[in-house]
């Protein structure tokens, strides 16, 4: 700083000596008259350097940053500096914009920018093929101007993005789409395509397999189990071994028909392309059944109460219902001791139907509550196989409480017991006929 006022001063002040001596010599006015005129010209330089510095902000390009001299080169050196750094940066952030774009491009899956308006601001190659977009010529479009499929189109628009969105055949005939909405920053989103079409053929062969071989072990299996109980009743059958040994096969091949029977629905319950038949279930005179049927299972055993806090009709479907209702109250009877309570409840809760089934049963540790609903997954083996468990019944019943968009809740407490609850969607609620009309 002392260096440029040092610098900027010199000259007038070497100036104004000069003028002073040249006052002393040959007096006032060709002193004045020169220090004016040397004022002047440096006034003009300045200017000059300043202009120069003016036409270059007009249109900076930092390899013709002007020459200066004097005050003006220490400046000018300066703002060189500035720019060749400038440039530097601006180089590196776009070989690192660039190493971005390589990277993102070599993504399996497909990546669109959407802005704030869902208007693409880039895409990768597979997100061109997925959508049918043209990365240079479709930036700034509206993604629903190009991807119209009203799947996609109100998958965009609810603004729940929790879970992707599947599409088949939908551009190429052949392929299975699965798409993801992200959102971040200022409302922006990242889309993100995937090509699932293998993973869909693999999964529909082993659902198929599964399907099928269940399928053609239940004829031989009805064969095999009404020869085994033919067996068990012949009269003449006075071999102790014997009758135990066919007892135990009778058994056997009855839990074999219950697992074949329950991986048939788990199959039916699993296809994409079952669609829910809804109709009007009276839930209150099923429960009445599946009650009748539970105090039969029970054999006496249990205290079975049915609590119908609610006569509330249900649009679902019956026999799915049915099902699931049945596993949660067997289970409850099978994994409650003798003596125990098993409540079954249908109520109202916030305006949302609930079915319950609370037991006094052995309940179940925390750790196992996430990991219940899968298929064959058992806390106790041998309890389970014991009752005639199939390993099955919670994730039929998780099937239908997902095809129903309702909700499985369970609180339990080991030694203590359990509650299973399924929770209805409001929507699902029906008005019961004489509240219809009235
Ligand atoms: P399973 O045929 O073995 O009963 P489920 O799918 O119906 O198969 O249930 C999975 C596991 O969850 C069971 O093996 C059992 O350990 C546990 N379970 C289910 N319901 C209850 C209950 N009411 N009380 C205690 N444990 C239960």
């Amino acid at each position: 700083m002392f260096d440029f006022w040092r610098r900027a001063l010199f000259f007038p002040f070497a100036m104004l000596l000069i003028s002073l001596m040249l006052w002393g010599m040959a007096g006032a006015l060709p002193a004045v008259l020169m220090f004016t005129s040397a004022l002047l010209l440096y006034f003009i330089l300045h200017l000059r350097q300043l202009a120069a510095l003016d036409r270059w902000l007009e249109s900076p390009d930092a390899r013709k940053v002007p020459d200066g001299a004097g005050l003006w080169e220490d400046i000018f050196a300066q703002l060189n500096k500035m720019m060749r750094l400038q440039r530097k940066e601006r180089e590196q952030h776009t070989a690192a914009l660039q190493h971005m774009e390589q990277a993102t491009s070599a993504l399996p899956e497909g990546v669109v920018i959407l802005d704030e308006a869902d208007r693409i601001e880039w895409c990768n190659p597979i997100a061109e093929q997925h959508f049918g977009l043209d990365g240079t010529r479709d930036i700034g479009q509206q993604i629903t101007y190009l991807a119209r499929q009203p799947e996609f189109v109100q998958y965009l628009a609810t603004k729940n993005y929790s879970e992707p969105l599947l599409l088949r055949g939908t551009r190429q005939d052949s392929l299975t789409l699965s798409f993801k909405l992200i959102p971040y920053g200022d409302n922006k989103k990242l889309l993100i395509s995937r090509d699932i079409t293998r993973f869909e053929r693999i999964e529909t062969m082993r659902r198929d397999f599964v399907a099928n071989v269940s399928h053609e072990l239940r004829t031989p299996l009805t064969v095999v189990n009404g020869f085994v109980e033919t067996l068990c009743d012949m009269p003449n059958l006075d071999n102790d071994e014997t009758r135990r040994a066919l007892h135990l096969m009778a058994e056997q091949t009855q839990r074999m028909a219950r697992l074949v029977d329950d991986l048939l629905t788990l199959s039916r319950l699993d296809n994409a392309l079952n669609a829910l038949q809804e109709e009007t279930v009276d839930v209150p005179t099923l429960l009445r059944t599946l009650y009748q049927e539970g105090q039969s299972l029970s054999g006496g055993r249990h205290g079975l109460r049915l609590d119908l806090e609610s006569d509330c009709v249900l649009l679902g479907n019956a026999e799915e219902l049915r099902s699931a209702f049945g596993n949660l109250i067997s289970n409850a009877i099978r994994y409650t001791p003798q003596g125990g309570e098993i409540v079954l409840r249908w109520q109202e809760q916030g305006g949302q139907p609930v079915f319950s089934v609370q037991d006094s049963g052995l309940g179940i540790a925390p750790q196992h509550i996430p990991r219940l609903t899968e298929r064959f997954y058992r806390v106790d083996h041998s309890r389970s196989r014991e009752t005639g468990g199939t390993g099955l019944g919670l994730a039929i019943v998780k099937h239908v409480v997902s095809r129903h968009q309702a909700r499985l809740e369970v609180a339990s407490e080991e030694g203590k017991g359990s509650t299973f609850s399924i929770v209805f969607p409001a929507k699902r609620r029906l008005p019961l006929p004489e509240q219809a009309t009235t």
